[in-house]
């Protein structure tokens, strides 16, 4: 009797994940994949769809490659709920599947609680995320096509660690570049709890003074913890309320729902902590948690090209410990974060782990990655061949 794998969620772990397992046990593992969206839609490059020089169609991807090519029974639902003792996991449809190994790739969860006013500002359309890539990404964009002449579009970020560091910045950058052409007297406004910018700070900061000088405002440790819906202000901890007219409202995050649900989240109530040679929970035997989910490693980041690094250092120990051969003793990973500050410039930040078995974590390899000089043209062919890259990788 083969081993059931159940892969839940399908994004960049998940999605890597299915394929990989199959790919490392020569395709005889047996593998699901249970995922409630129809297509992959990509938060990488989602950015350029809010700034209106992309479209959503140009960022998806099918799934039923990972079926046809690869063999992966997918299943277009989501899990509900995991009984980790007898190793079932339920449906939303009703339906109950048993596994002999899970992999849990749920992304996060974004925490509504953590921003007063913030979950009926979101029910009122006033406040939206575009923080999961999808109908939200094309909302936002809307909002500021929309935004009346001279407007603010304001975004706020949480402390740190949230989903893709450089991210909020990023979408700061495009949110200008759209405003410089169809709304000059248009401003962003950065609300950043944490003290500082935090990825690529010296890169970013220069293309707000250069390209966005009078266009984009950064405030550092402005901690968002209100938000009127009605009159559209947000309150912060310390200084005096912001009002503007596009509210981009990022709250703390934490672990996808299931993982909390599961038990799984066992940093803080907040990420799964997993052990590094495998991704294996360190609170649940045989369910192995992946990508934005977990508590991270010292200085790396919640990003796709890390979760699809994830699934296949989890992928590859799954495969070994099923068919009894001696798990890899000291995984490497890589990290290119790529981040537009236009339309075609772009910069990036690279770095590579390694395994530390005295430590049982990843240490970032002295000497190796690297940041941008400038931003260029160039890097931004780079970005597009990564993007179009990582998707062949996790899901052609
Ligand atoms: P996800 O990719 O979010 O996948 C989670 C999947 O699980 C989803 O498909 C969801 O539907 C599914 N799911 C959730 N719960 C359940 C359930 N109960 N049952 C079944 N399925 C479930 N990263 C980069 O590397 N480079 C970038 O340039 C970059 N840019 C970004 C820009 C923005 C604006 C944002 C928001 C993120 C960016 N990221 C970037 C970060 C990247 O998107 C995430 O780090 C990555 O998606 C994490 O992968 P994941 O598998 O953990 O989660």
């Amino acid at each position: 009797q083969k081993a059931e794998i159940l892969v839940i969620g399908g994004g960049y772990g998940g999605a890597t994940a299915a394929k990989y397992l199959r790919l490392f046990s020569n395709n005889t593992a047996k593998v699901t994949l249970i995922e409630p969206n129809t297509s992959f839609i990509s938060c990488p490059m989602s950015n350029l769809v809010i700034g209106g020089s992309r479209t959503l169609a140009e960022i998806t991807s099918p799934y039923d490659t990972l079926s046809k090519r690869h063999g992966i029974k997918i299943i277009q639902d989501s899990v509900s709920s995991i009984d980790p003792d007898k190793k079932i996991v339920k449906l939303a449809s009703g339906k109950t599947l048993r596994y002999d190994k899970a992999v849990v790739s749920p992304g996060v969860s974004l925490n509504f609680k953590s921003i007063e006013g913030l979950a009926q500002a979101n029910k009122d359309g006033v406040t939206l995320q575009a923080w999961k890539a999808g109908p939200e990404t094309v909302a936002l964009h809307k909002q500021i096509a929309a935004m009346r002449e001279g407007g603010t579009f304001a975004i706020s970020i949480p402390e740190a660690p949230y989903r893709c560091p450089p991210g909020p910045y990023e979408r700061a950058c495009q949110v200008a570049n759209y405003l410089k052409q169809n709304n000059p007297r248009g401003k962003v406004l950065i609300l950043d709890a944490n003290q500082d910018v935090t990825s690529k700070g010296a890169l970013f900061k220069k293309v707000w003074a250069e390209q966005y000088a009078g266009i984009i405002e950064y405030r550092p440790k402005s901690n968002v913890i209100g938000v009127d819906a009605k009159t559209r202000t947000l309150k912060l901890e310390v200084e005096d309320d912001v009002k503007a007219d596009v509210l981009n409202v990022l709250p703390q995050m934490a672990a996808g729902e299931i993982a909390i649900k599961t038990g799984l989240a066992n940093s803080n109530g907040r990420w799964a902590n997993v052990n590094f040679l495998n991704f294996e929970s360190t609170a649940r035997k045989d369910i192995h948690v992946l990508g934005d989910a977990i508590q991270i490693a010292p200085a790396m980041p919640k990003s796709g090209h890390m979760a699809n690094q994830h699934a296949k250092v989890a992928a590859a120990a799954i495969v070994a410990e099923l068919s009894g051969w001696e798990v890899n003793p000291a995984p490497v990973l890589t990290n290119t974060c790529y981040s537009f500050v236009n339309s075609k410039e772009v910069v990036h930040v690279a770095s590579v782990h390694q395994y530390n078995a005295a430590e049982k974590t990843f240490k970032t390899v002295p000497g190796s990655g690297g940041l941008s000089p400038a931003p260029s043209t160039l890097e931004g062919v780079y970005a597009w061949g990564w993007a179009h890259n990582i998707w062949a990788d996790s899901l052609g």
